[in-house]
């Protein structure tokens, strides 16, 4: 295996888990509000094999997860072994809460006063649930605009993991979240331009879910409509993601390098994602998050939260 970073070059990888209440096929919500796969899914499976590996994952949690007394016992009597962070899917923060029957929402989409105001009301319900302050934060459907980076920065938050290099989101409703050309390894954003890297350090350092191009990716014009390649386990074998991640490695110039694997805590149950409809799917997901897990500890990759980066880069 080819590893061309070097042993001198540090390495680290953050798990970072977007968690939300139970869904289903096409991301349907269950209703009455569920959150099997928090207390269960979490409690049960997640957090387990994390600790099997000293491992120090990344929970970011939507605001109906944060309101669920079940969901936040689970969550704080793991708090010392992971990080908390926020994920705002809008229709369930106030103002304007209600239960939507999919999470719709791109923030950029609210006027500036609105997305304020919701992100606040999000980051006070964590605080009063955890009596912290979260520092990391990613968007549902990963929908910053111009406004959000510094929002979270009036805030508090120091990481933002919203930012999905290759990708935009036009064709999902959100032309305006478009991050073709964002760096994949971590760096200070402009706030108003969350894709541009900024001439100086800033309060906030963005971490961008690690994704490779497409293998044809480079193509013109069919190219771009080749998917781009996540760390993720959602889909394909260990063999392929361990290949995403090595391949960040290898083209990353950034001292130290950071890989950064996504999914959503929906997804390791059976019937509660799109992504898995039986033991056996939600199995494999599992599998293949070991597999990543595996590797890193082969490599003497540390697995450690968002939060934790900033003073890792500086
Ligand atoms: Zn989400």
């Amino acid at each position: 295996m080819s590893m061309s970073a070097g042993s001198d070059a540090s390495i680290y990888l953050c798990v970072s888990i977007d968690c939300e209440c139970d869904k289903g096929p096409g991301w349907k919500t269950r209703k009455p509000l569920s959150f099997a796969a928090i207390t269960a899914g979490i409690g049960e499976r997640l957090q387990p094999l994390f600790r099997r590996y000293g491992a120090k994952p990344t929970y970011l949690l939507s605001p109906e997860v944060i309101r669920d007394p079940a969901s936040v016992a689970v969550l704080a009597s793991i708090a010392g072994q992971c990080e908390l962070g926020t994920h705002l899917h809008g229709e369930f923060a106030e103002p304007g809460a209600f239960e939507p029957e999919v999470t719709s929402a791109f923030q950029c989409h609210y006027d500036r006063t609105t997305e304020q105001e919701k992100l606040r009301g999000l980051t006070a319900l964590f605080a009063d649930a955890f009596l912290t302050k979260p520092r990391s934060f990613r968007a549902g459907r990963f929908g910053i605009g111009p406004h959000s980076l510094g929002i979270l920065a009036d805030l508090g938050y120091t990481v933002d993991s919203s930012v999905t290099p290759f990708k935009d989101w036009a064709q999902a409703g959100a032309p305006e979240a478009s991050f073709r050309r964002a760096p994949t390894q971590p760096y200070w954003p402009v706030l108003e331009k969350p894709a541009q890297i900024a001439a100086v350090p800033g309060p906030l350092l963005e971490i961008p879910v690690t994704i490779r191009p497409a293998a044809l990716g480079w193509l013109p014009l069919v190219g771009r409509h080749f998917e781009p390649r996540w760390l993720r386990p959602t889909k394909g074998s260990v063999e392929q993601i361990v290949a995403v991640a090595e391949d960040e490695i290898a083209t990353s110039s950034g001292r130290p390098i950071v890989l950064n694997c996504m999914f959503h805590n929906v997804e390791i149950m059976p019937g509660l994602s799109p992504y898995a409809q039986t033991e056996a799917e939600a199995d494999a997901i599992l599998g293949r998050l070991e597999g990543l897990l595996a590797f890193a500890a082969r490599h003497g990759i540390a697995t450690v939260g968002l939060g934790d980066v900033p003073s890792l880069i500086c």
